[in-house]
């Protein structure tokens, strides 16, 4: 998708602070943190949100979660951590491309949404 932030991060077309990158996978610091430690994880090829995700998907996802324990204590979150997928209209999905929110710290924080109503 030519138009879409979330795709030009991933080809290094726009900066970020990169968290990891493989030839699937890119991760990157949320440019507005709601937690100590916040980054996001996306999948490189471009899917509009989870509620577009089709079973060809199926393997970017699984690694995106299975990868999500690594990175987030590599980021300053040993003991546990969010994880938050805003899908469409409904779920306040700002940015048209899915994304991984990963949300922690060295200790727990707040409530149980990252944004109210
Ligand atoms: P949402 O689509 O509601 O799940 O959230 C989109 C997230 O993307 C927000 O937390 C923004 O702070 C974040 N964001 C938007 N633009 C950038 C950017 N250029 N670099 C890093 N994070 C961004
Ligand atoms: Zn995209």
């Amino acid at each position: 998708m030519d138009d879409c932030i979330f795709c030009k991060i991933a080809r290094g077309q726009i900066p970020s602070k990169k968290v990891y990158e493989d030839e699937d996978v890119f991760a990157f610091h949320d440019i507005n943190p709601q937690a100590p430690v916040h980054f996001m994880m996306i999948p490189k090829r471009h899917i509009a949100s989870l509620a577009d995700a089709t079973l060809e998907d199926a393997k970017v996802l699984g690694k995106i979660l299975a990868l999500s324990g690594r990175l987030a204590r590599e980021q300053g979150s040993p003991d546990g951590y969010r994880t938050i997928i805003n899908t469409g209209r409904i779920g306040r999905q700002e940015v048209q491309h899915l994304h991984v929110h990963v949300l922690g710290g060295p200790e727990p924080f707040g409530r149980m949404m990252p944004r109210s109503a």
